[in-house]
């Protein structure tokens, strides 16, 4: 019982205690002394509080260096899991008899740690008879860490252990559930995930995926919901990045007029595509310099990309239709523009095979599309009357990158609701999910120039049910098996895996956003776990000594808080629409938000900036062309254009909308509130907690606010509130160096710091926020930045299991064959009988458990005011 109670795997028997030893030997890599072996027993085995109770940073990172070194991946530090990336295969660790023999362990956390831990332990949770309680898995980490491939990994888990024992039949493909939802991946992999300085697979949107189970806890489908995709990509990268992996693949591809070899690519006389590389660069380099294997590699991997899309019901003249599309695209990006000397003279196209050919692929017009990238339509007067005015070279480079992101953008969203409409079994929860979010099968945004989700919000209802309808007609559209959907259990487990802290030598809004929900996720942690768990055995009266921890707070506040903010300074200059240059948005953040401990000092710079000092390091983010990225504007020109094309899935993705073709209104003059992309990604936020429908709605969010202040404020909780309403667990994933090598876990900062802790000489360390830009993070910081030796100290010092005094008198009563039932009196003499029986019947754990860091008497049981 008492194993049960308080987490303890081994007693101080001989028996445990020569285990416990095997297992330390194991988890350090060398002998233990035998007199560490009292320390030793603590809670959980083969953590790394055992070694760290009272270490440092620096104890922490020589054990993972110890187990790094032996293959050992997985490591609990508490109530984190810290995995660290291996940069190489290891199959052995992944496959399904290992995941079966976690989930039939009587109790898993005897086995070596694992992310499969984490899962079963989940899953049981869901299934727990007396507090079921929506289960979420958090995982976190910098870019390149891990994240994305231990959550695939994780789906693995379930679709093995959770496995539905009916098939679902689509498309004359009978297959089961879990592997459709697995096919889901490696398509949404290919169009969000893309190669940048950090990671060669790197996501560029966050995604939350709901798994559903059915009364028998199988699973039977999946909602997934995605944020913030980082559509600018699809214009314009950095040097030395890529675009997004799909176009690569569709290279590979024939009948698109695009190259198919890097011979053909080097060929200057072939169209090229400047949407693959830098517009200063020579188009394509990139490609080249980056070593792409476009002949095999990309080919292999469209194959598997679109083996997934059949899979998901996408069949292949759909296929046809988005590989057409965005060819299109590239071609578009090869359209360029030469001023014509004449302010009333439209410019001229350098090329024009390049805008026919993005015509034909697009099914556009190619005089209207001429037209729309190189004029602008400007209402005025009282009449207003439309006046037609000649774009500038820039404003025409602009509006074709604007066209090209709109239609990226709508087709990334429209996949993500085929996906959900594929796997989903609970199709009532995919209406409100996917409605509230704005499928591209919604009708078009009711105002002008704007795409928002506050606007989404009034379609909500408006969802076709079957997102191909438009498309080809299937004899077999991938229905949802109605039988399903009663069974479906509000008791669900969500995984949260978005793209992580990002430091580059240029950071702009992409990175802000980014950054930022890694701080809110942070937060999460820090509240849930940091403060809350020792606010508690406060409450309870248990003697306890504080532990500090680093509060990201201040950093949030510096961001997103009231009344002035980074957040609410770009907010307020996309509103005011005045002209404004970088440098005048830096004056103004670093004015008005001068007393922030997290707004670092900005000397350096020749360029216009200001510095964060995130929980994860510093950044310094460039203000020039952050206010007009945050405005996201799309002229209502482009959006009327595509909705002229005959290409059928251009037609499901801008519908024809006829009250606007009475409404013209000028391009960036919209009178409704500007919703940015700031404010959007908070709203995807807000999605995220609709989503899940986890316990306590919140009342804001059955509105749609229509201000961004409004926006921001309702925002700042509710990410935090997703994640407060459920179970959380977190996976702590880390970058053992930052070229991506197996077997190299960044040993200079291992032994500079081992040096450091140890008294020994060594350099001072840096102040955190001292250096102005952070380099790639260490390992070490790392480690300090998610707050894992506090993590570390509190758990091994704390109590793991918290149980209210009427659950433990219920669970336990009967083992002293005692009734439960009756007065509040009765119960707390009932409960007093149960903890004297085990510390009189149990005393050898007495000696062997957490005691209180104040010295309090160690036992394995502590009585609060309301729990055990
Ligand atoms: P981002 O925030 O940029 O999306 P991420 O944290 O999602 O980064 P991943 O894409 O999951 O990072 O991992 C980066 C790479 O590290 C993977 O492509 C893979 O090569 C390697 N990797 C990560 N975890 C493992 C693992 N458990 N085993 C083997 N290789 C791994
Ligand atoms: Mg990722």
């Amino acid at each position: 019982m008492l194993q049960q109670v308080n987490g303890h795997s081994s007693g101080s028997d001989a028996q445990g205690r020569e285990s416990l030893r095997e297992d330390l030997q194991e988890f350090l890599g060398g002998e233990v002394p035998l007199h560490q072996l009292d320390d030793l027993t603590k809670v959980n085995p083969v953590t790394l509080e055992t070694e760290s109770a009272k270490g440092t940073s620096a104890s922490v990172l020589r054990c993972l260096q110890a187990r790094y070194t032996a293959d050992t991946f997985y490591t609990n530090a508490g109530c984190t899991l810290v995995a660290l990336n291996p940069f190489k295969p290891v199959p052995q660790l992944y496959s399904p008899e290992l995941m079966r023999e976690y989930h039939a362990a009587p109790q898993p956390q005897k086995l070596k740690p694992h992310i499969f831990t984490v899962g079963e332990q989940t899953y049981r949770n869901v299934r727990s008879l007396i507090e079921p309680v929506n289960q979420s898995i958090v995982v976190s980490g910098e870019s390149g860490a891990g994240k994305t491939w231990t959550s695939r990994c994780l789906m693995k888990f379930y679709a093995v252990v959770a496995a539905s024992p009916t098939s679902w039949e689509s498309h004359k493909i009978a297959e089961r559930i879990e592997q459709r939802i697995l096919n889901s991946n490696p398509v949404m992999e290919a169009f969000g995930n893309a190669c940048t300085l950090r990671n060669n697979n790197s996501s560029r949107f966050g995604k939350f995926i709901q798994l559903q189970l059915n009364r028998d806890h199988q699973m039977t489908g999946a909602a997934i919901q995605t944020y913030l995709l980082e559509k600018t990509r699809v214009a314009c990268q950095d040097s030395t990045e890529r675009n997004f992996h799909i176009f690569y693949q569709v290279c590979t591809r024939r009948g698109l007029q695009l190259p198919r070899c890097r011979a053909e690519m080097e060929a200057p006389t072939h169209p090229t595509k400047a949407c693959l590389s830098h517009p200063s660069l020579p188009p394509l380099t990139l490609v080249l310099t980056l070593g792409c294997d476009l002949d095999s590699f990309s080919e292999d991997c469209f194959e598997v990309t679109r083996e997934a899309m059949l899979h998901l019901g996408i069949d292949a003249p759909t296929q046809n239709n988005i590989f057409q599309a965005l060819a299109g695209l590239l071609h578009l990006g090869n359209i360029r523009f030469a001023d014509s000397g004449d302010e009333a003279q439209p410019c001229r196209p350098m090329d024009d095979g390049a805008v026919r050919t993005s015509a034909l692929l697009l099914r556009l017009p190619e005089d209207p599309l001429l037209e729309t990238l190189r004029i602008r339509t400007i209402r005025a007067g009282r009449q207003q009357q439309v006046f037609r005015k000649p774009c500038s070279q820039a404003e025409c480079d602009t509006r074709r990158d604007c066209l090209a992101k709109l239609v990226y953008a709508r087709l990334f969203d429209w996949l993500v609701s085929v996906i959900n409409s594929s796997v989903c079994a609970d199709p009532a929860s995919w209406t409100t999910f996917i409605g509230s979010r704005g499928s591209l099968s919604r009708s078009p945004p009711s105002e002008k120039g704007q795409e928002g989700p506050g606007r989404r919000g009034s379609t909500l209802g408006l969802l076709r049910a079957d997102p191909f309808s438009s498309l080809h007609p299937s004899p077999h559209p991938p229905r949802l098996l109605p039988a399903l959907a009663p069974q479906v259990l509000p008791f669900l487990a969500g995984l949260l895996d978005v793209y992580g802290f990002e430091s580059f030598p240029h950071n702009s809004l992409e990175q802000l956003c980014i950054n930022y929900a890694n701080e809110k996720l942070q937060q999460h942690f820090v509240a849930h776990y940091l403060r809350a768990q020792q606010e508690e055995y406060a409450v309870e009266g248990l003697e306890w000594s504080f532990v500090n921890y680093q509060d990201n707070q201040t950093c949030l506040d510096l961001i997103e808080g009231s009344p002035i903010s980074i957040c609410s300074l770009i907010n307020e200059e996309c509103r005011l629409n005045r002209p404004s240059s970088a440098a005048q948005l830096q004056t103004r953040i670093e004015s008005a938000l001068a007393g922030s401990p997290c707004l670092g000092h900005n000397k350096l710079s020749p360029e216009p900036s200001f510095i964060v000092l995130h929980y994860a390091g510093s950044v310094r983010y460039h203000t020039a062309g952050l206010v007009e990225k945050n405005k996201d504007p799309i002229p209502p020109e482009l959006t009327r254009l595509l909705q002229q094309s005959q290409d059928p899935l251009l037609k499901v993705l801008f519908p024809a909308d006829p009250e606007e073709k009475s409404q013209e209104e000028p391009s960036g003059q919209s009178r409704a509130p500007v919703l940015t992309v700031v404010s959007k990604f908070k709203v995807g936020l807000v999605v995220l907690r609709r989503h899940a429908q986890f316990t306590h709605p919140s009342p804001v969010l059955t509105e749609h606010p229509r201000d961004c202040l409004c926006l921001l404020q309702a925002s700042l909780e509710q990410l935090l509130q997703v994640l407060q309403a459920t179970t959380p667990h977190y996976i702590r994933c880390i970058k053992p160096n930052s070229q991506g090598r197996a077997q190299a876990l960044h040993r200079e900062e291992v032994t500079r710091w081992a040096r450091a802790a140890s008294g020994g000489p060594s350099q001072p360390r840096p102040r955190r926020g001292a250096q102005p830009v952070s380099p790639p993070l260490q390992v070490l910081n790392q480690l300090e930045a998610c707050g894992l030796v506090e993590t570390i100290h509190i758990s091994a010092a704390g109590f793991p299991i918290r149980v209210s005094h009427r659950t433990f008198v219920e669970r336990y009563a009967s083992l002293r064959r005692l009734h439960p039932q009756g007065s509040p009196h009765a119960e707390q003499a009932t409960l007093r009988a149960l903890l004297q029986d085990i510390l009189h019947t149990l005393p050898a754990l007495e000696a062997a458990t957490p005691a209180a860091p104040a010295g309090a008497t160690p036992a394995p049981v502590h009585c609060g005011r309301t729990k055990v």
